[in-house]
């Protein structure tokens, strides 16, 4: 089945080639063209959302000019190379213009500057989120989360949906997203029995946490006019009972899409919010700046054009860098869009191919056999393939950022990069490995020698940890999940990253996963303690090594005098804390280019 699938593959549609079991159990934003498919049942104006005045009349930040300030009694950890401590900072014009003492930096500051007292409060860097999907949260993310995170189980999601049903309009649906039978204790799938316990008078859609597949009730099927006539696309199917009638199950976009699009109270303003919502959300947990990997995968090239607009009005409160996704080389190619175009607040600096699927999926391509399988996993991009594409881009001044989970698709990873080395084409540092899950010491000793940077999703240890090693990889091999140690003792500089919607953006909670390396479901043990790192180490991962990651170290990722004014207010020193609570610890406030951004509610002065 997997070789049949296989040959299907369609360079275009990335999709294509996803196996029915990673549907069943894998969130993978990085390869889905679900979200096009997603957009077409929404009314959306690209007109307007390319109009800053569109932007202008929703802004929610209220400052809109930098402040002209010295922040004093505070503990500055600068992030500088020789983690450097101080107790004030002056910003001006956006940008810092002194770090030191007290009495340096109100005599470096200007006369009138405001003064503004710290109580001893901590400022790190903004951080920096190296690996997120903006538009795809932005386009779901109004949806109600039942997933795993917040609702270990399936009963506990649905009883979420029953509050919400008894709220709701006659004919309004009740829209939901992130089901993960994977995690969540219950049923595999949701059927209209079991959604129509939520309401029969009102449409319920639930998306699982894949995109890949939807869950409808009897009103939703009812309006969508879909029974036991309706023919199935072979491509993407109805799930259907003994008798043919269906259940409720769509099985892949055009399924989904058939039911809804006739939700049409889906639309511009929507999309607006949910791209606003995700600045505010990003600020709320600390992000300055967040990079968006596979820009295209839901509006096009148009994309660029919106983050533009959402730049001009002062709305865009984290700054975003963006990798381009390579479903749409020839899109961009005519779009001549390069690398470094754009500004401190907008700009490209990668190019994005993903080489293999999930891990938790069984799709990410493995040297050896899943646990107790024949499989190995599926190439989205088998290694000749990736070879070309990789110089091709290389020769076009890219660098490159691929997706690769399987230890194989390391190994293909490498094999391109290392053909691109020896092309002398491997320039415009760094290049990036994402996800990077699986790593042997001979790949270790790779990376290191070209140089290459890995960003791992830390939350695949946390929240998938006891899977990985139980049902996924078996003890040996999960040992070598997102080797954080490893790579530090080697001096390899790497980062880590939510992939949200995969995981939510918590940078906080991505430094506890690393140091601690603790697992959601069995809390008293370690997934490969070795692999633990210092709380310095995963602060520099999500500060100043992402900045470089991000081709921004320049400008931002740490505290010293000419870099922009990217700063939060913490009220605990996350190395002064049990490890378990650094993701306990609150984000008071978050300043982006010298504007406060983000106070929090309920801490604020
Ligand atoms: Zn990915
Ligand atoms: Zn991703």
């Amino acid at each position: 089945m997997f070789e049949e699938q296989k040959s299907q593959f369609d360079p275009g549609d990335p999709c294509t080639t996803l196996s029915v079991r990673q549907h069943e159990v894998s969130p993978c934003a990085c390869c889905s063209s679900v979200f096009a498919d997603l957009m077409q049942t929404m009314e959306v104006l690209d007109e307007k959302l390319t109009d800053p005045d569109f932007w202008r009349k929703r802004n929610r930040c209220k400052e809109q000019a930098p402040r002209n300030a010295v922040l004093i009694n505070a503990k500055v950890l600068t992030m500088d190379e020789s983690f450097s401590e101080a107790s004030a900072m002056a910003i001006k014009d956006g940008k810092i213009v002194a770090v030191g003492d007290d009495a340096m930096v109100r005599a470096a500051a200007d006369a009138d500057a405001e003064i503004i007292d710290c109580q001893g409060k901590i400022i790190l860097p903004g951080f920096i989120e190296p690996h997120m999907h903006f538009f795809p949260i932005a386009t779901i993310g109004r949806f109600e989360d039942i997933g795993p995170f917040r609702y270990p189980t399936v009963e506990s999601a649905l009883s979420r949906l029953k509050t919400l049903a008894e709220n709701v309009e006659a004919d309004e649906w009740i829209m939901a997203r992130q089901f993960d039978p994977s995690l969540q204790e219950g049923v595999e799938e949701l059927t209209r029995a079991e959604l129509d316990k939520v309401s029969t008078s009102n449409p319920v859609f639930v998306y699982n946490a894949s995109l890949h597949f939807g869950y409808c009730n009897s009103k939703a099927l009812e309006i969508a006019g879909i029974s036991k006539d309706t023919p199935d696309d072979p491509a993407s199917p109805y799930g259907r009972d003994e008798d043919g009638v269906p259940n409720g199950v769509l099985k892949g976009g055009k399924a989904i899409a058939s039911v809804v699009r006739h939700n049409t109270s889906r639309n511009t303003d929507d999309l607006a919010e949910g791209c606003l919502d995700v600045c505010t959300r990003a600020n709320a947990v600390g992000i300055t700046t967040f990079c968006d990997q596979g820009t295209g995968l839901v509006r096009g090239v148009k994309e660029l054009d919106i983050y533009r607009a959402l730049a001009e009005s002062g709305s865009m409160t984290a700054r975003l860098r963006y990798s381009l996704s390579y479903a749409l080389q020839d899109e961009f190619d005519r779009a001549g869009i390069a690398y470094g175009d754009g500004d401190e607040m907008i700009r490209a600096t990668g190019w994005k191919i993903v080489s293999d699927g999930s891990n938790q999926g069984y799709s990410g391509l493995q040297r050896e056999p899943y646990l107790h399988s024949e499989d190995k996993g599926i190439a989205y991009v088998d290694a000749s393939q990736l070879k070309e594409m990789v110089l091709d881009r290389a020769a076009r001044g890219w660098p490159l950022v691929v997706h690769a989970n399987g230890d194989q698709a390391i190994d293909n990873t490498l094999d391109a990069y290392e053909a691109a080395f020896d092309a002398g084409l491997l320039t415009n540092t760094p290049w990036r490995i994402e996800h990077c899950s699986i790593l042997h010491d001979d790949q270790i000793e790779r990376i290191s020698k070209l140089n290459l940077s890995p960003s791992f999703l830390i939350g695949h240890v946390y929240y998938w940890g006891q899977a990985m090693r139980d049902k996924i990889f078996g003890d040996a091999k999960a040992e070598l999940l997102d080797r954080t140690g490893a790579c530090e003792r080697k001096g390899i500089r790497w980062t880590l990253h939510s992939d949200d919607p995969v995981t939510e953006m918590g940078p906080l909670r991505c430094i506890e996963n690393a140091v601690s390396r603790r697992m959601w479901k069995e809390p008293d043990r370690q997934l490969a303690p070795d692999e633990c790192i210092s709380v310095e180490s995963a602060i520099r991962a999500m500060t100043r090594d992402a900045a470089w990651q991000c081709h921004s170290d320049h400008e931002i990722g740490s505290l010293v005098t000419g870099k922009y004014a990217d700063f939060i207010l913490l009220d605990r020193d996350p190395r002064k804390v049990p490890v378990t609570e650094i993701s306990q610890i609150k984000v008071l406030q978050t300043w982006m280019g010298g504007r406060k951004v983000y106070t929090c509610p309920e801490c604020l002065s």
